[in-house]
């Protein structure tokens, strides 16, 4: 679920996320690590707390992180009303705590985290910095202030145990131009004492308890709820659209083997089956 508040007097916009349902899903589709699980659902609900800045319906956001670590990479692809998909490049990988913690940073590397804002025109938005710790949250942080000229705190977390997601969210604290001075000084503040949004949502409370938690003392205004969920619009005509990209040269290759061919969505592992008939029809419709 996404909330979203005014906060502070309409000074100070606060969205959170409890995405342990998401990301439940995602992981049992994916077969995730527990590493690739917690660089897996941050990205998704920082790309589900990104959709508050999208503006229409039908808009579309893609968080995209990229590295040289054995994770490869993350995508997360959200619809704004919350309708979230992604994957991860390597799922398997595991690697030694640090610290006692999952390694997210480590096995991400270094690399880039990009943002594509896909408003139904001709050129989607694309903006794109280096990643500063592929810890993802700062990385989203930075993200906004260099490219959107938007300062943010952002907290995102997932506690896992053995195969198990026990919790996943997060939290963005937006400061709106003219905010008092004081305010964005006492946020910051708060943001380095604050505890792991996972350990909060794990002991019971709920993303609406920690956004007031966090701005205890402030007033807050709910704007509303939205329902998130892992789901994909993959359909056979989407995969026969693929198949066709491959155009007459490449698909000649496939009919000559005659063995058929699968594809597989990259978001929900759905197969798709095509016998040679099916590929020689895709081939005589490509003119
Ligand atoms: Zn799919």
């Amino acid at each position: 679920m996404l909330v979203n508040y005014l906060g502070a007097n309409g000074q100070v916009r606060c969205v959170g996320v409890d995405s342990l349902e998401v990301l439940k899903n995602a992981a049992r589709i994916h077969s995730t690590s527990n590493v690739a699980t917690a660089a897996f659902g941050r990205t998704l609900t920082g790309a589900l707390i990104l959709t508050r800045h999208l503006k229409n319906k039908d808009d579309i956001l893609t968080l995209q992180i990229r590295g040289d670590g054995p994770l490869g990479g993350v995508v997360a692809v959200t619809t704004s009303d919350c309708k979230v998909r992604g994957y991860v490049i390597n799922p398997d990988v595991t690697l030694p705590l640090k610290d006692g913690k999952l390694d997210v940073g480590g096995a991400i590397g270094k690399g880039n985290i990009t943002v594509v804002k896909d408003f139904g025109l001709k050129e989607p938005y694309v903006g794109s910095v280096p990643l500063l710790t592929g810890e993802i949250a700062e990385d989203l942080a930075y993200y906004l202030a260099v490219s959107e000229q938007i300062p943010s705190l952002i907290s995102l977390g997932v506690l896992v145990k053995g195969n198990e997601v026990l919790a996943s969210g997060g939290f963005m604290i937006q400061p709106l131009p003219n905010t008092d001075e004081e305010i964005i000084v006492e946020l910051e503040k708060r943001s380095m004492s604050f505890p792991p949004v996972s350990q909060l949502l794990y002991a019971g409370a709920t993303i609406d308890d920690v956004l007031n938690d966090f701005m205890r003392g402030f007033s807050m205004e709910r704007l509303e709820e939205v329902e998130t969920s892992y789901a994909c619009n993959c359909s056979r005509d989407r995969i026969i659209g693929v198949i066709a990209s491959l155009g007459k040269d490449g698909l000649a290759e496939i009919i000559e083997d005659d063995e058929g061919a699968e594809v597989k969505c990259h978001f929900c592992n759905t197969a798709y089956y095509f016998n040679t008939d099916e590929l020689k029809k895709i081939n005589d419709e490509l003119e």
